[in-house]
């Protein structure tokens, strides 16, 4: 299922421009737009899924998926050794900007772990 005002979705069918990186039947991984460090992609489920909070039982494959698929992406930045973080942010307090679910792929730099 497709969202036709969602960003995502649009990328997902090509009606919006974005670096794609890989594309499979369940997932889609492109460069985020704004990115935080020397490699920030974000991975997403080709259906719509408006947060962490939507997610079913039928979607457990789908996320395990996502998190082999940015591994995979990791290994091919050449950052799985240096270190990375995976990021789902969900709802207002985590800053969720764009209402369809993504993990952001992030590593390249060091990190700091505390909260403003
Ligand atoms: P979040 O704040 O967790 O919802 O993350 C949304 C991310 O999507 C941000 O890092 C944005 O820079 C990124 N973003 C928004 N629009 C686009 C776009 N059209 N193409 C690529 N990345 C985007
Ligand atoms: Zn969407």
């Amino acid at each position: 299922m497709k969202d036709p005002n969602c960003i995502f979705c649009k990328i997902i069918t090509g009606k919006s421009p974005a670096q794609i990186l890989y594309q499979d039947d369940l997932s889609t991984a492109f460069w985020d737009a704004h990115p935080i460090a020397p490699v920030h992609i974000l991975v997403v489920p080709n259906d719509h899924i408006d947060s962490l909070n939507s997610i079913q039982n039928n979607h457990e494959s789908t996320l395990g998926h996502l998190i082999l698929i940015a591994h995979t992406l990791a290994k091919q930045h050449g950052i799985h050794l240096s270190g990375y973080r995976l990021v789902i942010n969900t709802g207002p307090d985590a800053g969720q900007s764009v209402n369809h679910l993504h993990l952001h792929l992030i590593g390249g730099r060091r990190m700091p772990f505390r909260f403003e």
